[in-house]
């Protein structure tokens, strides 16, 4: 009667192993303060625009003249065309029809599976995001896994016993922080046209993004014929508590004869009724002034992750991330393992991290640290590894 492929998961042993072990130190500890860098949720505010957008959409939703009920199908008008003007900045054109919004991309992401087949095969790069794993095991498909490591510094490049119906891609990666540049982007596209892949790109992160490397996928030539792209306000604007995110599903996007824009649609006004008006308008805010607010909440980060990256330079520890990313993943020192020096990080520096290990076979023995913390914390936190390296590296 139930789904058996839910016994196959994995516990989520992750967070709540992290969590666990900081509360044991801190109670056995009392008089020490604990830093942490491992936490995967922001800590700024809403910017003032995106605030003051919500509080005039509440007001609009007492007054009996501009109050709303159901929204539209693919989310309000406005909304779309901000996002569809965000995309022309990176000179990507979409049709409106061509935009999903949501209540966050992590819901999209396990949903959208819901459009294949459950004998579909699946790539995912390794380490990973966990929920592209997980919500596939729970349809019971075959998933293959693709190695990032060290050698490809986190960015695989396809070769073809990779083949598969379903490739997840993540850039700016979750846990490594790695970015694709346009060129191995494009090898992922033409290797997906190729064999009839569907790409499922998250582009969660990509607002962190500076210079010139691709923030979406659809900026690559011909990948409307084989992508679908994920998006999120959550890091982007602080919205993981107040969830809005969007999904691009190109109306090129054809497999098996069936549009999957139009299965995506189907399948979204079946189950889903929308995110609220007043959400929607603090979304729309977010592209005010070329999403000026979002920038200056994210350079805060990113000059956190900067004081990060620089310790680790000086110490001549090998990482990905930082630049153009939330998070930093660093080679623990002597070949360690992630837990061995998660367990030492606590007891010698007081810092908390996430063990590369939770994320996948290839993180075990790398380190993921996170921008999100407060400017002070991250600097006292950082100096207390990088001195916990340093000695470590002695010996
Ligand atoms: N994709 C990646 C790579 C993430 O790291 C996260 C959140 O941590 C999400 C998606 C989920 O985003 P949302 O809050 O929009 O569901």
């Amino acid at each position: 009667m139930i789904n058996k492929n839910y016994s196959a998961l994995k516990e989520s042993y992750l967070f709540s192993t992290v969590a666990r072990k900081q509360r044991e130190f801190a109670s056995e500890n009392p008089s020490l303060k604990i830093y942490k860098m491992s936490i995967g949720d922001v800590t700024l505010p809403l910017s003032k625009e995106v605030v003051e957008a919500m509080n005039k959409a509440v007001a609009e939703m007492g007054v009996k003249e501009t109050f709303r009920g159901y929204g539209d199908e693919q989310g309000y008008r406005f909304l779309r065309e901000s996002i569809k003007e965000h995309y022309r900045s990176y000179n990507v054109e979409l049709d409106e029809k061509e935009i999903f919004v949501s209540d966050g991309a992590k819901s999209d992401l396990g949903n959208f599976t819901e459009l294949f087949s459950a004998d579909a095969t699946v790539l995912v790069p390794d380490p990973v995001y966990p929920v592209y794993v997980d919500s596939n095991m729970m349809a019971g498909r075959r998933i293959k896994y693709i190695k990032a490591d060290k050698t490809n510094s986190f960015l695989p490049m396809p070769s073809e016993d990779d083949a598969a119906d379903i490739i997840y891609l993540c850039s700016p990666n979750n846990p490594t922080g790695a970015v694709y540049g346009r060129k191995e982007l494009g090898k992922w596209v033409d290797f997906a046209l190729a064999h009839g892949s569907v790409i499922l790109f998250d582009a969660a992160y990509e607002f962190f993004i500076d210079g010139d490397l691709p923030h979406s996928i659809f900026e690559i030539e011909g990948a409307k014929e084989c992508a679908v792209e994920f998006c999120s306000f959550s890091k982007t604007a602080g919205f993981t508590g107040v969830r809005c995110g969007y999904t691009v599903v190109p109306e090129k996007l054809v497999r098996d004869g069936v549009s999957l824009n139009k299965m995506w649609l189907r399948r979204q006004t079946t189950k889903f009724n929308g995110v609220s008006y007043i959400v929607q308008r603090g979304a729309a805010a977010v592209f005010a002034d070329g999403g000026k607010g979002a920038k200056e909440t994210i350079r805060y980060y990113k000059e956190n992750a900067g004081i990060i990256t620089r310790a680790l330079d000086s110490l001549g520890v090998f990482y990905t991330g930082g630049s153009n990313s939330p998070y930093v993943f660093f080679e623990c020192p002597n070949g360690m393992d992630s837990w061995e020096f998660f367990d030492l990080a606590l007891k010698r520096a007081q810092v908390v991290g996430t063990p590369g290990a939770g994320f996948g076979e290839n993180g075990k023995k790398f380190f993921r640290l996170t921008a999100f913390s407060d400017r002070e914390t991250t600097m006292i936190a950082t100096e207390r590894l990088g001195n916990l390296i340093a000695d470590v590296k002695k010996g």
